[in-house]
């Protein structure tokens, strides 16, 4: 299949992306487009490809094949305007450097290495540590927050750069519920600023209920639309066959489907 860039161009476009390690293709001919201001869960499985979608997205990964366009631009041209939030375990904590460091980091597309951060830069930082809650912590090292703080500094770093898209992965893994509804607000407040967001997720119920959009993700794309045409049997089938009998997999068909007496055990 071969996708064409609308006259109006989407935000995001991916067209037959392809990427691979050493051969073995971890993401297969994904092809969608995203809309301005859509807010889109990434769904599917342990080594789905959903860390190496992300990473291609912002350039840490090479695309063996296709093309990736953000404003209709090819990938590069506009590479400041995409944060990513890695996810937690991809992170060195123990990197010496303070809260109010991190959230700076954000600026560094604006201002370029050389230049000290200005007025704006220290406002800006101060106002998005403000936002996630952590200003208190802003002169504390970040390995020594909780993870759901730490989540916050990333969420605070991405706002001051003042994304048109947010990429987050797995925010809601391994962070307390205060941190996940802090999270939820600020995809609600990324959504009136229309901000583009693509968030993977292992929580099939919070894809439904806050995005408008899924792509379901086994390598290859098992499908791509609204929740509801999404989350089909027959896709959740696909997407997910390989690890239903791993807790994981198993919580998340019982609670979409209703089909508890098969995974009981
Ligand atoms: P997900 O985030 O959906 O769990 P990943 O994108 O992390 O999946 O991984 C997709 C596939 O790529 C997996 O098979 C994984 O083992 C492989 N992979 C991920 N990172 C690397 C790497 N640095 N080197 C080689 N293979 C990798
Ligand atoms: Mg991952």
């Amino acid at each position: 299949m071969s996708t064409t860039i609308a006259e109006t161009p989407a935000r995001l476009d991916l067209e037959e992306v392809t990427i691979s390690y050493n051969g073995k293709t971890a993401v297969d001919h994904i092809s969608i487009q995203i809309a301005h201001g859509d807010q889109v869960a990434i769904v599917g499985p342990n080594g789905a490809g959903k860390s190496t979608l992300f990473k291609a997205l912002v350039g840490l990964l090479p695309v063996q094949h296709g093309k990736i366009f953000i404003h209709g631009q090819p990938l590069g041209h506009h590479q400041d305007c995409v944060a990513y939030i890695p996810q937690r375990e991809e992170v060195d904590w123990r990197f010496p450097v303070t809260v109010s460091d991190v959230v700076m980091m954000g600026r560094y597309g604006k201002f370029g290495w050389l230049r000290q951060p200005d007025k704006t830069d220290k406002a800006i930082v101060l106002q998005s540590m403000e936002q996630m809650g952590i200003a208190a912590l802003r002169t504390r090292p970040i390995g020594e927050l909780s993870g759901g703080q730490q989540q916050r500094v990333f969420l605070a770093r991405a706002l001051a750069q003042e994304p048109h898209i947010l990429l987050m992965d797995e925010p809601f893994t391994g962070v307390d519920v205060s941190t996940q509804e802090t999270t939820l607000r600020l995809l609600s407040d990324l959504k009136s600023a229309g901000v583009t967001v693509l968030v993977s997720t292992h929580d099939l119920n919070m894809a439904a209920s806050e995005f408008n959009q899924v792509l379901l993700l086994n390598r290859k794309m098992i499908a791509f639309g609204s929740p509801q045409e999404v989350f089909t049997s027959q896709n959740l089938k696909a997407a997910f066959s390989g690890q239903l009998l791993n807790l994981e997999g198993a919580v998340v068909v019982d609670q979409c489907c209703g089909n508890d007496e098969e995974h009981s055990h």
